[in-house]
């Protein structure tokens, strides 16, 4: 028989379709997944539950549309350069001399960060996808795993396109019933994979229903090469080789038009927002707020750990409204409860994982329980809503379940040696600096 689980909080924010806000409220989970949600008087009798009594706020867990996390081992690295010479000179020399046991104890630590901080859900792109798969499954956190398509002199290594489009889809299959990992799909950029690779990439997402997770628009000048050759911006062309037919997820987005966005409202396609990276790099201003107005799903990501540097969502949350006030400068677009759903309910959608993102009944049991008691003074009851997005930070986060099970208990992740992943990290980052 399974047992049942109650957890009871002063406070639950489900995030579900009408944002039901429950204080007190009351979250019961079977295997891994939400069975009831409600007020106290509103759920069953359930003599046999395990009763939890928590103090915070419980929220549904933040998920993270776009990461490179194994990239705790160059935090830090080439800080100041403009993009292009930061990757070429610091980031892929490095990354060249990366072990599959660098990348498992990079993804350790990254995933341990995400944890303590409430993410709950990471959508990465990194090389060694079963070397993610099992460090994430480890730390106990979810993860959709893409292995970066690459089609580039001094990459040989990762073998043909075809090779490596055939070991993505192999690894998603080997994945389809597992319930923490998925498989993706995940041409690099336009700028970087040629034509028909690209075209080949969407098609075989779309064929097997996998997401596809691709960099577009993230510089000013990125599109130049494919204007230039085509006569079109990237997301044309994406829409032109028919790769916007599969369920595509487009990191940062940052220099589109109104009709770039059009086409990814046409398409479904979603949009992974990285306002803190795009600040470090000063890549630019996305359009969020016309993006969302278009209906385009807009989820707050934190990019790489050497792009935020914090793998932190409360910092890109605050970092979102800022940056898309300042560019409508207009301080009543996007609130602190958009940002919120941009990382639980809205995050989820653009990720195609509509059993993730909300406290809701049928949802996977991923909950996280935030103190409370320093997001003060709560005058009106929405206040508590608003001081957890300005006022909130990892810290604020106590404990934290994925797929039901407890990953963060007192604010520490009792999954794994926290302290020996990061010894780990800093003993490889020094190596890997050592002989650039
Ligand atoms: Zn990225």
């Amino acid at each position: 028989m399974s047992t049942v689980d109650r957890y009871l909080a002063p406070d639950v924010l489900t995030q579900d379709a009408d944002e039901r806000w429950l204080s007190p409220g009351v979250v019961d989970v079977i295997d891994g997944r939400i069975d009831a949600v409600g007020r106290p008087e509103e759920v069953p009798d359930r003599p046999h539950a395990t009763v939890h009594q928590l103090s915070g706020m419980l929220l549904p867990g933040f998920v993270n549309a776009h990461a490179h996390s194994p990239m705790v081992l160059l935090r830090g690295a080439g800080e100041g350069l403009p993009v292009d010479r930061w990757l070429t000179e610091v980031m892929w020399p490095r990354e060249g001399r990366l072990s599959p046991d660098d990348i498992g104890w990079g993804m350790r630590l990254g995933a341990a960060e995400m944890l303590a901080g409430g993410i709950t859900t990471s959508s990465e792109m990194y090389f060694r996808p079963q070397v993610m798969a099992d460090a994430a499954r480890e730390v106990g956190l979810r993860a959709l795993v893409a292995p970066p398509l690459l089609v580039s002199e001094g990459l040989d290594a990762l073998g043909t396109w075809e090779q490596q489009l055939e070991a993505a889809v192999a690894f998603a299959a080997a994945h389809r019933d597992d319930p923490l990992i998925d498989g993706v799909i995940g041409p690099h950029a336009a700028y970087t994979v040629p034509e028909v690779p690209l075209r080949e990439a969407g098609r075989i997402a779309a064929a097997e229903g996998l997401l596809l997770h691709l960099h577009v628009a993230e510089g000013e000048h990125e599109g130049d090469r494919i204007r230039a050759r085509h006569g079109v911006s990237v997301p044309r062309y994406l829409e032109q080789l028919g790769v916007l037919e599969a369920r595509v997820v487009a990191a940062h987005g940052v220099w589109l038009d109104d009709d770039d966005i059009g086409v990814f409202a046409r398409h479904g396609v979603a949009v992974a927002h990285c306002p803190v990276s795009n600040g470090k790099h000063a890549s630019g201003l996305a359009p969020v707020t016309a993006l969302r107005a278009a209906g385009v799903p807009v989820a707050i990501a934190t990019d790489g750990p050497a792009s935020h540097d914090r793998l932190d969502v409360f910092a890109e949350m605050r970092a979102a409204i800022h940056l898309a006030r300042l560019r409508e400068r207009d301080a009543s677009v996007l609130g602190p409860v958009d940002a919120l759903r941009m990382v639980t309910s809205e995050a989820a959608r653009a990720i195609g994982r509509d059993d993730l993102g909300a406290i809701a009944v049928g949802r996977r049991a991923d909950l996280v329980l935030v103190d409370t008691r320093r997001l003060r003074p709560v005058v009106e009851p929405r206040d508590l809503l608003t001081h957890l997005v300005w006022s909130g930070t990892p810290e604020s986060v106590r404990a934290v379940w994925v797929e039901g099970r407890q990953v963060v208990a007192d604010g520490e992740v009792t999954t794994i040696d926290v302290q020996r992943a990061a010894a780990e990290v800093t003993a490889r980052a020094r190596r890997l600096a050592a002989r650039a």
